[in-house]
């Protein structure tokens, strides 16, 4: 199907795409077309105008200021995945953009579009939301910047309004007590999430003083799993302590969890959500890691189970639900 007629305007600044956005309701803007594209050949999405940003130079990049990591807008998650810069603040962040789609989707997908379509099965959603990252919001008046946990508000909704643009994110640098990692059940073909989970932990002493675990995939928008976060502080980080605080997760969720497709019921989302998270917990604290062959210990790091061609959620091996301890084996 085509998409219904629509004219095409092209800006070259923040500030023309900003007074293009206000000449021209309705319109929508344009960066890797990953989302948007679809949506307008399926019709879902009926455009009278689109404004292309993808030439906007002030938007792209990374940098890193005082602790702070901004990433423009624009940036791609290839960009992200091979920035030296983010593997050292924030591996997390390589991680998870080295698992996204494949390697067109990678090279053209924004980070930006990413968060402003909010579609609950993407993964920077629920992993920023984890980081306490801020979406920097520019409109006529100024710009904004809005809480990761404030900015997602519902299916596809963010508190983005129509006339403004998202300039960039800004995520705080990890710290040396900070360990933070994210893990997905991919969908087999697109590796969106059928459900991922982010942790940070601070570990202070032998113990969790902090912690911040978000869920996405299987709920309108991320999650932020409260009861596990508050079994998992003031104890240490073993085995037994992140399978009952993981577990906790049941009690965070809704009713609202996701059931109708094909591929994932809600009820056995809501028994590999725990999955996840614990999964993601014994990475973070090195309870797990992986051999990839190359004779080294590669945790943390470029390690490579987290939606790329892994595959320990579907084939024989179940490896939801039992604690038959072989997370980060063998995958
Ligand atoms: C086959 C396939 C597999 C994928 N797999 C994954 C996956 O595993 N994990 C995952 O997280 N994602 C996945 N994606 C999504 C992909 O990574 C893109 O990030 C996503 O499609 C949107 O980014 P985009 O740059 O293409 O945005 P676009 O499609 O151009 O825009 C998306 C929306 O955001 C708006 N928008 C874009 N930029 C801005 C801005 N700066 N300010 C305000 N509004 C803006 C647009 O108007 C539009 O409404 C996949 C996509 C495809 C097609």
């Amino acid at each position: 199907m085509f998409a219904t007629d629509f004219e095409y305007l092209k800006a070259t600044s923040v500030a023309q795409a900003i007074q293009l956005l206000g000449t021209n309701p309705e319109a929508r803007l344009l960066a890797g077309g990953h989302s948007l594209i679809p949506l307008m050949k399926l019709r879902q999405v009926r455009a009278p105008a689109v404004i292309d940003i993808g030439g906007i130079d002030e938007l792209r990049g990374i940098s890193i200021n005082n602790g702070t990591i901004h990433i423009g807008a624009l940036t791609t998650h290839r960009e992200i995945e091979t920035s030296p810069e983010i593997a050292q603040a924030c591996h997390i962040m390589t991680e998870v953009a080295g698992s996204i789609g494949d390697p067109q989707v990678r090279n053209r997908g924004t980070i930006g579009g990413n968060v402003v379509h909010a579609d609950p099965a993407s993964d920077w959603p629920t992993v920023l939301t984890a980081l306490r990252a801020e979406m920097v919001v520019q409109g006529r008046r100024g710009a904004r910047n809005v809480p990761a946990a404030e900015f997602f508000t519902g299916l596809l909704e963010t508190s983005i309004a129509s006339t403004e643009i998202l300039t960039g994110i800004e995520v705080p640098r990890l710290n040396q007590n900070q360990l933070a990692e994210y893990a997905k059940m991919a969908h087999p073909a697109t590796h969106f999430a059928v459900v991922g989970g982010a942790v940070v932990v601070t570990v202070e002493g032998g113990r969790c003083t902090a912690a911040s675990v978000v869920v996405g995939g299987l709920v309108p928008m991320p999650l932020r799993a409260r009861s596990v976060e508050t079994a998992l502080v003031g104890q240490e980080l073993t085995m037994e302590n992140i399978t009952a605080a993981a577990e906790k997760i049941s009690i965070d969720l809704g009713s609202n969890v996701f059931g109708d497709s094909v591929f994932a019921s809600a009820d056995f989302r809501r028994m590999v959500v725990g999955v996840e998270v614990k999964h993601a917990l014994f990475h973070a604290v090195g309870l797990a890691h992986h051999d990839d062959g190359d004779g080294h210990d590669d945790h943390g790091h470029d390690h490579d189970d987290h939606g790329h061609d892994h595959d320990d959620h579907g084939h024989d091996h179940d490896d939801h639900g039992h604690d038959h301890g072989d997370h980060g084996h063998n995958h």
